[in-house]
């Protein structure tokens, strides 16, 4: 016979559990927070947000890159934490992580319209100005921290991917479009904007010659993808099969999880300048080069005012 041996357990009564559980998760979270706060002011982690404008810490999430991500992707220690912060140090106001803070600060640089770089110190302020206003200017994909800014351009055009949409349809309101067949005329935008989407593209040949086409002569296409140290060479991790199934050629990484999430198709190296000016662009490689210690990197190809048709 089984000896039962009792557990002493204390009765919480259900209506007791149900009001203490919002107390723990509340303190919980509040810990985390100071916590984030704590590492922000021993890391001396403030400045002035580029897209908010507002000044504050910003806060380091180091789990946004998970394990099995970090495990495939096979980057040291010291590149982990430094694609953790491209992908966090986010501004307690508006959200933005780094990613989207330093596209913002390139965008305040340029002279998108011949003029001089804009006045305006934050992303909030220059959509509102008259010279933003003009751009036609398409994001394709959501920039998360971005986003709610650019919706206030009058000449946005914001498409998603969808792979159960045709190109061109709208769907819920959103446009669908493919980077590697946009429905868009020639010609028809000052600036586009894509942040981590042309490694998913199968297709990267493709996909820069329609951003080239749809580009204005003299327009740009302001971008970031994944680029990891010690990269020497960009290489295929898969290509898509006639009948759309995947092949892997390389270890398979997808994004955000590393084993789920959307496939990643190239792994960018250090010839990425390279492969950009093969496909027609003039390119600026901003806050680089690639390093251990920074991986947020900002790149700006230009289709040049006397544009030649790229191979
Ligand atoms: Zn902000």
């Amino acid at each position: 016979m089984q000896s039962s041996v009792e557990v002493f357990r204390p009765v919480i009564p259900s209506r007791l559990k149900r009001l203490l559980l919002p107390l723990w998760n509340g303190g919980h979270q509040l810990a985390w927070r100071a916590g984030e706060y704590a590492g922000a002011i021993r890391h001396r982690r403030f400045d002035r947000c580029a897209v908010c404008g507002r000044w504050g810490p910003k806060l380091y999430r180091r789990w946004v890159i998970r394990p099995e991500l970090e495990r495939r992707s096979g980057v040291s220690p010291l590149a982990v934490e430094a694609w953790a912060r491209k992908e966090s140090c986010d501004c307690p106001f508006c959200g933005a992580k780094l990613r989207a803070r330093r596209i913002a600060e390139v965008l305040l640089s340029l002279d998108l319209l011949g003029d001089p770089p804009s006045p305006a110190r934050s992303l909030r302020d220059w959509v509102a100005s008259p010279r933003a206003r003009a751009l036609r200017v398409a994001e394709v994909n959501e920039i998360e921290g971005l986003h709610t800014f650019l919706l206030q351009l009058p000449h946005l055009s914001y498409s998603e991917f969808r792979d159960d949409a045709a190109p061109g349809e709208v769907i819920a309101g959103i446009r669908c479009e493919h980077l590697e067949r946009l429905t868009y005329a020639d010609a028809s935008f000052d600036l586009i904007l894509t942040s981590e989407t042309l490694e998913h593209i199968p297709d990267l040949t493709a996909a820069l010659s329609e951003i080239h086409r749809v580009l204005r002569p003299g327009g740009r296409h302001v971008f970031t993808v994944p680029l990891l140290p010690g990269v020497p060479k960009t290489f295929a991790r898969a290509r898509l099969r006639p009948d759309g199934t995947i092949e892997h050629l390389a270890t398979p990484v997808a994004h955000p999880g590393g084993d789920w999430g959307y496939p990643v198709f190239s792994e960018f190296g250090a010839d990425l300048p390279e492969i950009l000016l093969n496909a027609g662009f003039e390119v600026d490689l901003m806050f680089g080069p690639v390093r251990n210690d920074d991986l947020c990197q900002v790149i700006i190809c230009r289709k040049p005012r006397e544009s030649i048709i790229p191979k």
